[in-house]
């Protein structure tokens, strides 16, 4: 949860649309906004071949791009009617701070079918925890397709590539991480590795 955050566009490629929430250091802007993140398993839900998780996150930016309306706004809905399984046509007492903007309509076509059914369960259970988080003037803003990386490349226990020695894959890239914090604690883990390694080969 960012409180005083924004959502922000992250997309990197022509005719795709990507979103990501953004803390601010102000924490002062209008809106609190939080990911709902769905958990995916590369071998049930992309297990074609080792970049199938790229090709899922293409196909889900490219089709947000067409839901949005092709002009890098991106598709959105108000939680009341999401949960109601109908689509949004006008915002209620929430303004939502994507830039360059938003077009309502249907999220539960703007990912495979488990993920809006979990989403659809998640957001009343969150609410008994967090109060209001299931406002039904809450705005859904989508997708989030890069929370973290689609691919791992493997390490054994001394943190380096199983089949590259010298190689230390660290971090969200590397699939070991997804956001600043187990970023940093990742990269701390590999440095202290390479120390390790390092002191064992000095004479
Ligand atoms: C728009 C946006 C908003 C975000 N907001 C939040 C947030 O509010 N809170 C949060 O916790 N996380 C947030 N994240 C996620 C967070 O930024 C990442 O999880 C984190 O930065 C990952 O750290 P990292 O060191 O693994 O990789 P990165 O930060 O991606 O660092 C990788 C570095 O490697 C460099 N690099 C790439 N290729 C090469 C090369 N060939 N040679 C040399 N250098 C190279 C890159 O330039 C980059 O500097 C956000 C991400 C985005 C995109």
């Amino acid at each position: 949860m960012c409180p005083g955050g924004t959502v922000v566009a992250a997309t990197s490629e022509d005719g795709h649309v990507v979103t990501n929430g953004m803390s601010q250091y102000s924490r002062h802007e209008r809106n609190a906004n939080a990911a709902i993140v769905v958990g995916i398993d590369p071998e049930k839900d992309y297990p074609e071949h080792v970049f199938a998780g790229i090709d899922l996150q293409h196909k889900l930016e490219k089709l947000a791009f067409d839901l949005g309306g092709k002009n890098y706004h991106a598709p959105a809905q108000l939680v009341g009617d999401f949960l109601q399984n109908k689509p949004s046509t006008v915002l209620a007492s929430v303004t939502p701070s994507y830039q360059p903007g938003i077009s309502l309509g249907d999220l539960s076509k703007a990912l495979p079918a488990f993920a809006i059914d979990a989403i659809r369960e998640a957001i009343p259970v969150f609410d008994k925890k967090i109060k209001g988080f299931a406002m039904a003037d809450a705005v859904l803003t989508g997708v989030e397709t890069r929370t973290s990386s689609p691919i791992c490349i493997k390490r054994g226990k001394d943190f380096q590539s199983i089949n590259t020695r010298g190689l230390y894959p660290a971090g969200e890239g590397a699939g070991y991480a997804g956001g600043i914090l187990s970023s940093a604690i990742d990269g701390i883990k590999v440095a202290e590795a390479l120390a390790m390694e390092i002191l064992k080969e000095s004479p």
